[in-house]
């Protein structure tokens, strides 16, 4: 058996998308999932699969799963963990293998969101029942997301796992909702409940007292002392509710090298060279910019200006920079048009269609194909409402028929 390890599932597709002002095209949904499956992470939280607007989206992702092009990763949806969301999850999307049922255990939220609707005990038996629905429906993986983990009675928290454990939940979201956790209280509780329950652990932490990836380290650290397997939740570039989730590169640049991370297994899959692309990437779906000092990607990163500094990290990089920027994708020189461009967008012809794709070195059999991909390339940009960057075009190239799925939507 391997040693316990920590494995990252990534809510940018979920998190993420749901937070305000930050919107993703399924497009570009799709692209986060290709990028995150090139950088080797466990699993991608990529949706709602009762949202209707969600199903073809979900349904092509799986489907270009099951034709190889996403090899490693798992895609998990998320719902309420309800008899009634499980069954309309299966329903719109019926090739769901992962699942993450979600329930609020704070007394706060069983008293203050659900109203008399729920108690402490119903709400562990409607849990139950979803997870075993789930289950029976073909799910291969269940987490059970106990929302607001952080501000429930640990005794409760505690009691609730076991009930999910023992209706065959793989693991336990312990979500820090409100991002009122230190590294100190989650350790000591996430310790508490895995050393009661012996069962894998999620960490879901949000960053409104700035502690978000210590908080989700700590929480891992926490699992893997008491023997079992810990997954980090991740957002690429932090985003995520409120003040975001866990930064997805800062959280492999911690375990990889904070102090004392040295003997915590991180999963062998996961690697770094992929960062600067999807940072770059999300940063330019999301129309969020990327601030010169966020860990690994700013633009700061890696630059010295001080005289110390710039003489010390010339001399030898290790005197100031802990990791190194090749590790991250970094160092390539970007080659930006200066002179003319032509672009492929909602209105355009075939013979610029033509020379976008002859720089991608992307060429079609006849013109009856470069003619139907020309028509999903302007779906595509209808459909994002910027340009296209190169990798989306070349998928749609590649993938026409999931291609087209994904821009089909029917209120
Ligand atoms: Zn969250």
């Amino acid at each position: 058996m391997n040693k316990p390890t920590i494995y990252l599932i990534d809510v940018t597709n979920r998190d993420g998308v749901q937070t305000s002002r930050i919107c993703l095209s399924k497009l570009e949904k799709t692209m986060i999932n290709i990028y995150l499956n090139e950088m080797g992470v466990f699993q991608s939280e990529f949706g709602f699969p009762v949202t209707r607007h969600e199903t073809n989206y979900l349904n092509a992702n799986l489907e270009l799963a099951q034709r190889g092009a996403l090899p490693r990763i798992r895609l998990g949806g998320w719902i309420r963990a309800t008899k009634g969301d499980v069954g309309t999850a299966f329903r719109m999307v019926p090739g769901l293998k992962h699942l993450n049922l979600s329930m609020s255990t704070s007394d706060q939220m069983i008293m203050h969101k659900f109203k008399g609707k729920l108690d402490h005990g119903s709400v562990i038996s409607e849990m139950t029942e979803a997870v075993r629905d789930a289950i029976s429906r073909g799910a291969e993986s269940v987490g059970v997301n106990a929302e607001d983990a952080s501000r429930t009675r640990i005794e409760y928290l505690i009691e609730f796992a076991a009930a999910a454990k023992a209706a065959g939940a793989h693991r336990i979201r312990y979500c820090d909702t409100l991002g009122c956790e230190t590294p100190f209280s989650i350790y000591e509780r996430i310790a508490k409940l895995v050393e009661a329950v012996k069962i894998p652990i999620e960490v879901h932490c949000h960053n409104d007292l700035g502690m978000v990836v210590a908080n989700s380290v700590a929480g891992a650290k926490a699992a893997i002392d008491c023997g079992q397997d810990a997954y980090i939740n991740t957002c690429v570039n932090g985003m995520g509710e409120r003040a975001g989730n866990a930064d997805l590169v800062s959280v492999i640049l911690a375990v990889k090298y904070g102090n004392g991370m040295q003997d915590y297994r991180l999963d062998p899959g996961l690697h770094l060279k992929t960062a600067w692309k999807i940072c770059k990437y999300a940063s330019y779906a999301f129309g969020v910019s990327i601030p010169i000092n966020q860990p690994g990607i700013g633009a700061n990163a890696f630059a010295h200006e001080s005289g110390i500094h710039a003489d010390g990290a010339l001399k030898d990089r290790r005197n100031y920079e802990l990791y190194e920027y090749e590790e991250l994708g970094r160092g390539e020189p970007e080659i930006i048009e200066t002179g003319r461009k032509i672009t492929a967008g909602e209105y355009s012809g075939i013979k610029g269609f033509r020379n976008v794709y002859e720089k991608l070195e992307v060429a079609f059999q006849n013109d009856e194909e470069a003619t139907r991909i020309l028509e999903l390339v302007r779906y595509a940009n209808v459909h994002n409402q910027k340009p296209l960057v190169d990798d989306e075009l070349s998928f749609i190239a590649k993938y026409p028929e999931i291609a087209r799925k994904i821009f089909t939507m029917q209120p």
